[in-house]
């Protein structure tokens, strides 16, 4: 805009008050920031892709509202453009705000998650293709007939361009195996003509959702038809569907898919990371007869790009999603279903620290549609809302046809004679022997990649530290290094102790799952036996594979991490051995035997699911603790009961409230300074406690220097409104980070 004279300052101003636009960037920014609109044009709705520039920087950016007009007028640059992208519905610029006011995050940088490929947001250049002409087909026809007016090469790329169709001219090229200036020669002769095409992908084939599904059972369908009850109603509810292992709760909860689908709305899924593999797509293309479109990590760039703008135009009507495609445009969303709801990896430990089932249940609120929990071990958080009817439960108790629910048995390994870097006890090898006599197959779990935990010198003592972190590093035979789980670091393991530089003096301490793959190949050399862990995977394809190869029976034992407690179907699988059921145990955490209960009773799941009856062997030095009884016993609501009880009086989620604050810095010095800032700006509220600054448990960790606040508040309390307030006041340097995480899940 042009400058303006001073006289008429006043009412010019008026004027641009009404029409400039505030415009959230993807930056980690406290607001939206104030344009105007581009040179002589109407100032772009809300919602709009724009391009506008701050500093020396162009950014895309979306037009939030109404410019609220404190910034002089003069200072005010203009959008540069307005891109053909479609707007950012109201619903998720709601969803934005929200999830920023809940995680105390920067509002771009919540946007950023919902514009993550910026490709997306520009319409795709036309291609330039070349196609045969009349003329072209006239002399390939001739061709046919006598008098050869072709070269063989001007020939093939005729015949090429006529069977496979329009393509580049380097394309055609290739296809037709000659040099480019052949085509080039039937252009300029009027053989191929060249033409510019959208480039845009054709839409993906729309799944049927009339075709018939497997005839439910009585239980089966009488949820189904609750679901497709609260699917019908529309309108925001939650529902639970509770149901053990191997229920039919897929098949259930397709149903609600079905229906949405044929109301005309658009389907999110959202599973683990982990549980997003090819069986589940399999299952679902076999429902519906075409692929649901996928939104994780594995997802290439460019599928990104047309998967977010065909669920922003409305072509792809169900998307399946680890749990950041919940930031994806839905043009009419109408179901959405948390499969596995209990599951940890649905929190998001940094960046934006978030919570995607309990965000999922806001996007639905906002959206005003039902979503569906789904899971065999709801979390507590879950079962509490249910039994404060917020949430609607749908239960189904048994598992489909003749499946029984296996037999868990207790091995006290205080008990139990196992040889120095043995870890299989008795009672299990026998079972393991006698399973695979019958010709069935075995799954032992453990926790823990590598081959040892621990390395270190039997001379000296001295262990293998990561320089970055404060943790062990963990030997990884197969690849024969030394690797830190936490920031990746990776070193050969050396020949010498480098502490003593003695040779041959460095041993391996405890179990990680390749020491115990040497075990079993050790006691039964017959046996067929195969890792499945996701550093020896190369993404979820191989792990499919693994899979399939188990169901085909190419192996006889799976020895696997959590990996493998994940949505598997394993028909012939009847023995289960956990090998260290404490080991989720330890660590403190105030969620360590909820989900110690919940890993435990989903890998006990993968046993007998077919017509043989499964059994479970849990190796435990803890016996007696209330986890492992339940589990024994198959009681879950007394589980939950004791837990609920022992959260209630410790005044811990979801009975009261609880947020971490972690300090860190490149050195130890500005991260004490800093940490000590903040406790002297603590707030002093009735029913809100600070506990800290002290050092996190993983003091360093990718080289950075680590202090944490734990804030513990009653459940009525407005715990953002205190943190953004105490933090409010405090001053920190530039290089020091501070990060809130509300309802913490790690507390390292
Ligand atoms: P969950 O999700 O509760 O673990 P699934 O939906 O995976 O259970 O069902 C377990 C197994 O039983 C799957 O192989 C599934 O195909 C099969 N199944 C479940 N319900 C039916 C049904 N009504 N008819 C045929 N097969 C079924
Ligand atoms: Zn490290």
């Amino acid at each position: 805009m042009a400058e303006l004279p001073a006289n008429s300052a006043g009412v010019e101003v008026d004027r641009s008050l009404s029409t400039r636009v505030r415009v959230m960037l993807p930056l980690p920014l406290p607001e939206a920031l104030d344009y105007l609109p581009p040179d002589g044009a109407m100032p772009p709705e809300p919602g709009r892709f724009v391009r506008v520039g701050l500093g020396s920087r162009r950014l895309i950016g979306v037009v939030w509202d109404a410019g609220d007009g404190e910034v002089p007028v003069e200072r005010l640059r203009p959008v540069l453009d307005i891109l053909p992208t479609p707007p950012l519905r109201p619903e998720l610029r709601r969803f934005v705000e929200r999830v920023a006011a809940y995680t105390l995050a920067p509002p771009g940088m919540v946007l950023r998650m919902a514009m993550s490929v910026e490709e997306a947001l520009l319409p795709r250049a036309p291609r330039r293709v070349c196609a045969i002409t009349p003329a072209g087909l006239a002399i390939l026809d001739e061709e046919a007939g006598p008098g050869q007016k072709l070269t063989a090469a001007r020939r093939r790329v005729l015949q090429a361009l006529h069977d496979d169709g329009a393509c580049s001219t380097a394309e055609l090229a290739r296809r037709a195996g000659c040099g480019a200036g052949v085509v080039r020669g039937l252009i300029a002769a009027g053989h191929i003509g060249e033409e510019w095409v959208s480039s845009e992908p054709s839409a993906a084939p729309i799944p049927d959702w009339d075709a018939a599904g497997p005839q439910l059972s009585a239980d089966q369908a009488g949820a189904a038809h609750r679901l497709v009850e609260r699917v019908a109603e529309g309108g925001f509810s939650v529902t639970v569907l509770d149901g053990v292992t191997g229920s039919g709760k897929t098949e259930t909860y397709f149903a609600a898919i079905a229906a949405a689908l044929a109301a005309g709305r658009q389907v999110l899924v959202l599973l683990p990371e982990i549980a997003l593999g090819a069986q589940w797509l399999d299952r679902f293309k076999r429902r519906f007869g075409a692929m649901p479109a996928e939104w994780h990590s594995d997802v290439s760039q460019s599928a990104r790009r047309d998967t977010w703008r065909a669920v922003a135009n409305g072509q792809a009507r169900i998307v399946v999603g680890a749990r950041s495609a919940l930031f994806l445009p839905f043009a009419e969303l109408g179901l959405v279903v948390v499969d596995e709801e209990h599951d940890a990896s649905y929190k998001q430990e940094d960046g934006v620290c978030y919570q995607a089932r309990d965000m999922a249940v806001l996007r639905a609120s906002i959206a005003k549609i039902p979503i569906i929990l789904v899971s065999a071990t709801p979390s507590l958080e879950t079962v509490v809302n249910v039994s404060r009817d917020r949430y609607r439960r749908v239960h189904l108790p048994r598992r489909h046809a003749e499946a029984s629910l296996p037999r868990i048995d207790l091995v006290d390994m205080r008990q139990q004679r196992v040889e120095a870097g043995r870890f299989l006890s008795p009672p299990l090898v026998t079972a393991l022997g006698e399973t695979l006599m019958a010709g069935e197959q075995v799954l032992l779990f453990l926790n823990r990649r590598g081959y040892a935990p621990l390395t270190l010198c039997r001379a000296c003592g001295h262990r293998f530290q990561c320089p970055n972190c404060t943790a062990w590093l963990v030997e990884h035979r197969f690849t024969a290094r030394l690797i830190c789980h936490h920031c990746g670091y990776a070193a050969p393991v050396p020949a010498l102790c480098p502490e003593c530089m003695t040779a041959g003096t460095l041993v391996p301490c405890g179990p990680g799952v390749e020491r115990l793959h040497e075990e079993v190949a050790a006691r039964f050399p017959q046996a067929r036996t195969a890792l499945m862990v996701s550093d020896l995977l190369q993404g979820p394809r191989a792990a499919a594979e693994l899979a399939e190869a188990m169901v085909e029976q190419r192996y006889d034992v799976l020895i696997g991490t959590q990996i493998v407690a994940k949505g598997h179907h394993f028909p012939m699988l009847t023995l289960v051995g956990v090998v260290d059921a404490d080991l989720g145990l330890v660590g403190g955490d105030l969620r360590a035997t909820e989900r110690t209960y919940q890993l435990l009773q989903q890998v006990a799941g993968r046993a007998g699911r077919a017509e043989r009856p499964g059994r479970v062997l849990l190796q435990t030095y803890m016996p007696d603790q209330p986890v492992m009884r339940a589990l024994a016993a198959g009681d879950r609501d007394r589980f939950l009961a004791a837990e609920a009880e022992a959260r209630r009086a410790a005044g811990l989620p979801p009975f009261g409230r609880l947020a971490a604050l972690i300090v860190s810095a490149g050195d130890a010095e500005a991260a004490d300074f800093a940490a000590r800032a903040l406790a002297r700006a603590a707030p002093q509220l009735p029913g809100i406690a600070v506990l800290g600054p002290a050092a996190a448990p993983l003091a360093i960790l990718r080289g950075r220097h680590r202090r944490r606040f734990l804030v513990k508040a009653d459940r009525g309390a407005n715990l953002q409104a205190v943190l953004r307030d105490w933090l409010a006041r405090v001053r920190v340097s530039g290089s020091v980070r501070v990060q809130a995480d509300i309802d913490p899940y790690s507390f390292l």
